[in-house]
């Protein structure tokens, strides 16, 4: 497995390969893998010639600066992980090489109502330094195929649409969560709970799973507030549980509205907060 910081050593790689029409699938993460990331890779790997992985902890899309100082950092470890599960490329590029500061690496999309609700509305900015750091990468790397996980619905669904609106070439595949034994969604911030709190936290899940067994029983404002408690009762903090439809990402006030619908959610479990969802 190669490593590369420079973005101009990839880009020499790159050249030959692209030359020899391999096709390239880019998996983009921000370290401290797990599981969840190492089936983006597989995914990469069984699709394409060959599987990029990036490592960059991005510092314009943390609008709370202590969350960006805590953000685990576990490079040497990821790199083992990456090469054990055969994957080819690791791009782990210092801040400067993503953003130079005469280049400017800002992108032009026309969000409408993607980026406001849930995550859009309790981290501001971060929806826009998301979309900059993955069009950057996606320049540099020049992937024909993107990997990313359903684990972040919101963010799947603003780089679809950045990739429509910037008329990339790039294929977009949303591969699925993937979860504790118990059901909480692997997520590099899990390393930042307790075992106690680990355990408690399988109660996101079983919040969405209520919701999903109850689809159509309940009324949506009854799913929500009881997709709440389970949550509080856990010992968490909610943020939001919203029931929207998984295309416009609007708030459903009834089950009719939507053929598409995802319940999501955002919480506190201590300080470490972590989001999940599941299509309905
Ligand atoms: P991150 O390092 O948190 O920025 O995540 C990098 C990519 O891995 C994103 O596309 C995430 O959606 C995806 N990902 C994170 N956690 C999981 C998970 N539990 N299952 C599947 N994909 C995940």
């Amino acid at each position: 497995m190669l490593v590369f910081k420079k973005v101009s050593d990839l880009n020499k790689y790159l050249n030959v390969k692209k030359q020899l029409g391999h096709t390239i699938g880019f998996v983009p993460t921000m370290g401290a893998l797990h599981k969840g990331h190492l089936s983006l890779v597989k995914q990469a790997l069984s699709h394409c010639d060959l599987s990029i992985c990036s490592i960059f902890v991005n510092p314009t899309q943390f609008d709370d600066p202590s969350d960006l100082d805590k953000y685990p950092r576990t490079l040497d470890k990821d790199i083992q992980l990456l090469h054990d599960c055969g994957n080819d490329v690791v791009f782990a590029p210092p801040v400067e090489e993503v953003y130079p500061k005469d280049l400017d690496t800002s992108v032009e999309v026309e969000l409408k109502d993607l980026a406001t609700v849930m995550e859009g509305a309790f981290r501001p900015g971060h929806f826009e330094g998301m979309m900059e750091v993955v069009n950057r990468l996606l320049d540099m790397v020049n992937a024909d195929h993107l990997f990313m996980g359903q684990k972040d619905f919101q963010q799947a669904a603003i780089v679809k649409e950045m990739i429509k609106q910037t008329n990339r070439k790039t294929t977009l595949h949303i591969c699925p969560i993937i979860r504790e034994d118990h059901g909480l969604a692997m997520s590099s911030r899990n390393t930042r709970l307790s075992s106690e709190q680990r355990e408690k936290a399988k109660a996101l899940y079983e919040s969405l799973l209520f919701v999903k067994n109850n689809k159509h029983k309940l009324s949506i404002e009854v799913a929500k507030q009881k997709g709440l408690e389970i949550i509080q009762n856990a010992g968490m903090k909610p943020v939001y549980f919203e029931i929207s439809d998984g295309d416009s990402l609007q708030a459903l006030k009834k089950w009719e509205e939507s053929s598409y619908p995802v319940a999501c959610l955002a919480a506190f479990m201590g300080e470490v907060r972590l989001i999940d969802n599941m299509i309905l």
